[in-house]
């Protein structure tokens, strides 16, 4: 398969698309960022890999993050997950109140952001420096030492994360925070702002296309926790879009509103894309077109 003119002719019929889309600005420091940018990359399970574009440029991860809480908090408390979150799609917005107040403060998944606070208490509670252990898992798996948190990003959210914040309240007045919510959001909010680029994406969640093992040949997680994340990405990792992604694209993803998208084909390959512009969803217009056309033109999905 000639996977460079495959990027090659993405690269080509995305770019009229931009303008489509409107660069996330509710955390006003993600709306500095140039909204015409395109970046992919593909790292095959036989080590080959290509990029194109902006594909080294590091961008802000955003819920991108949430599979690596997930990864940490399976590995911790067990693959069943436990009673304070679900695994169901939510079909409504990534910051969604309402359904919680229905479901008495049991987020639907783990990849929605009340999730993914959920699990982000329940790992401060064993590992004060949360923080930090993300970010070296960012940094390990990806064999990069230099991706790091974006403070001021972090730190634009914290000042604005209203929304976030009355999530965390919410959840906390039914019992399912434990901790002071400043440090859960804390942590939160920084590993939303870690900055890696498509290469680094594809390395460092590697491992979910190769049955739990990293590119530096660790056992991240085991088969069966790895099956369990890449079911949740399909279900519930593009937001109330999912049957759309699942449709056009065939592939289990997770997305962030900084524009990113990871991709995983099991025991084939890791896939991500980055262009800032996102649709009503909060999903990259144009990532989710490439993604798209990448299924399409080499005829790989998991279907
Ligand atoms: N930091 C963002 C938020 O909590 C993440 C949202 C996203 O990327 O979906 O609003």
């Amino acid at each position: 398969m000639d996977y460079n003119s495959i990027l090659q002719r993405i690269q080509k019929e995305v770019a009229e698309l931009f303008g489509i889309g409107k660069v996330a600005d509710y955390i006003p420091a993600l709306a500095k960022i140039s909204p015409r940018k395109f970046g992919m990359a593909v790292k095959l399970t036989n080590g080959e890999e290509y990029s194109i574009g902006d594909a080294t440029e590091a961008f802000s991860i955003q819920s991108i993050s949430k599979l690596i809480i997930l990864t940490l908090y399976l590995k911790k408390y067990g693959l069943e997950i436990g009673n304070r979150v679900g695994v169901e799609p939510s079909g409504s917005a990534f910051n969604s109140l309402v359904q919680l107040e229905y479901e008495n403060g049991i987020p639907r998944n783990p990849l929605i952001n009340a999730g993914a606070i959920v699990l982000t208490d329940g790992l401060l509670s064993i590992y004060p420096d949360i923080k930090e252990r993300v970010l070296e898992f960012a940094r390990t798996n990806s064999e990069n030492s230099s991706i790091s948190f974006d403070e001021e990003i972090a730190k634009s959210e914290y000042d604005t994360g209203f929304r976030n914040f009355a999530l965390a309240n919410f959840m906390k007045s039914y019992g399912n925070i434990d901790n002071d919510i400043f440090y859960v959001l804390n942590a939160y909010f920084h590993h939303c702002s870690i900055k890696m680029s498509c290469i680094d994406m594809t390395r460092c969640f590697y491992y979910l296309a190769n049955e739990g093992v990293s590119q530096n040949g660790k056992q991240i997680l085991s088969t069966r926790g790895t099956k369990r994340i890449n079911a949740m990405m399909l279900t519930c990792g593009t937001y109330d879009a999912v049957g759309d992604f699942a449709f056009r694209v065939g592939v289990p993803a997770k997305s962030g509103v900084g524009g990113g998208i990871v991709g995983v084909i099991p025991n084939k390959m890791s896939i991500a894309v980055w262009s800032p512009e996102l649709n009503a969803q909060g999903n990259s217009v144009i990532g989710m077109k490439a993604m798209e056309l990448f299924t399409t033109y080499t005829g790989i999905s998991i279907f």
